[in-house]
Order: structure tokens, then C-alpha cells, then sequence
């Protein structure tokens, strides 16, 4: 159980200094190893320089408390939904990174335009309708949205970004925000070509073999 714990208040120093969060905006999850059934989030409302281990809050997939003294994140709805219908999905991450944000405002998509994204990501990138932060209707929207991929733009909103585990979300979360940094230079320029479902899924085979394992 610490070792969720302590993922999760590492993981909120790496958003926070990538720029990826803003103040105490945002929530970082992680399903416990030892019970599938429960997961660890971030509490409401806190500086993520000044979360410790005993502020993680364990809730079982309904939401509700198993432990800890903090409240936890008002978008709890959000990580519980995805642990509930992604069980290859171990933890979860919500920010508000500025140019992702940007996209969701316009209640645009992402095409699926470069390689990593593509790759890490799973395709494109589709903005949910929009719905209240903290809502079960939000949490239902960006499964929608989230289809079998990784990640999703919540409309006038932010990002949630999926991983098979701490360190996968983090690196999805910085993927969707350079992707739609590039998008928006991108539109600027010109009218980026997006890629056809056959170089994305040649693309996705490749990434299968890539790297050092
Ligand atoms: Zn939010």
C-alpha cells in the first residue's frame, strides 16, 4: 500500500515541475497491487510540494473511503469509472496542461499526426463532450471519448491520461500535451496531414518491437 502511496506523491512533483499542473489542480491515481479492487488518489484541494504519503486516500472502485484522514479529489468519479471498465489500466492521471486545454476548448480532436503519440497514445485523441468537473456524467463522457486508447481531452477542460502504471501515465500526459503543441503549430503553418488508419497501425506494430526488451 506505501508503494502506491509513494508513487503518487513522486508523480506529483514530476507534473508539477513539467508544467503540467498548475497550483493544486489536477489528481494523480494508482490501482493497489495487493487488492485490484482499490486504488490510491491524491487528496482534494493540496500543493502537490506538500503532499506526503499519509494524505494519500485508499477508496475501494464505488468511491468510497478505506483509509486515510484527507478527502480525496473531486474528480474520484473520473479514476473510479476506469478502473471499473480498464483492467489492463493501472493508474491514472488528470491535468490541465495549456496547450491540450487549448485543443479542449475548441471541443476539437487531436488527429493522429506523429509517431510517439500514435504509438503511446494508441491513435488520436478525442475530445469528451463537455460535462461538469467531478461528475459521474463527466467520468461517462471521457470513457466515451477514451474508447480503447490512453488518453482523452476533457472539453474546457484538460487532459486524463491512462498508463499500465505510474510512470506509463506520466509519459502519456507529456505526449498528448507536446502532440497538441505540434497540432496547434502545425494548423498555424498549414493544414497538417494526418496519418491513415494503415500507417497507424503499421506504426503501433512497430512500437511493439521497439526498445531494448
Ligand atoms: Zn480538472
Amino acid at each position: 500500500m506505501t508503494r502506491a502511496k509513494k508513487e503518487i506523491t513522486q508523480a506529483g512533483t514530476k507534473i508539477y515541475d513539467r508544467g503540467l499542473v498548475a497550483g493544486t489542480w489536477g489528481n494523480i491515481s494508482k490501482r493497489l497491487e495487493e487488492d485490484p479492487k482499490k486504488f490510491a488518489i491524491t487528496p482534494s484541494g493540496m500543493d502537490y510540494r506538500k503532499i506526503k504519503e499519509e494524505d494519500i486516500v485508499i477508496l475501494n472502485l464505488e468511491g468510497e473511503k478505506k483509509e486515510g484522514e484527507r478527502i480525496p479529489s473531486a474528480e474520484t468519479p473520473l479514476h473510479a469509472h476506469v478502473y471499473k471498465t480498464r483492467e489492463e489500466i493501472n493508474a491514472v492521471i488528470h491535468t490541465h496542461s495549456v496547450y491540450a486545454s487549448a485543443i479542449a476548448c475548441l471541443r476539437e480532436n487531436i488527429p493522429p499526426i506523429v509517431e510517439d503519440m500514435v504509438q503511446i497514445v494508441g491513435g488520436g485523441i478525442e475530445t469528451a463532450e463537455y460535462e461538469l468537473p467531478g461528475t459521474e456524467e463527466l467520468a461517462e463522457s471521457a470513457l466515451r471519448a477514451l474508447n480503447h486508447k490512453k488518453a482523452a481531452l476533457l472539453a474546457n477542460h484538460g487532459v486524463i491520461s491512462l498508463g499500465k502504471d505510474v510512470d506509463e501515465a506520466i509519459k502519456v500526459a507529456e505526449i498528448v500535451e507536446k502532440s497538441a503543441k505540434i497540432y496547434l503549430l502545425a494548423e498555424f503553418l498549414g493544414n497538417p496531414k494526418k496519418l491513415d488508419e494503415e500507417e497507424v497501425e503499421k506504426m503501433k506494430e512497430a512500437y511493439r518491437k521497439y526498445g531494448q526488451s
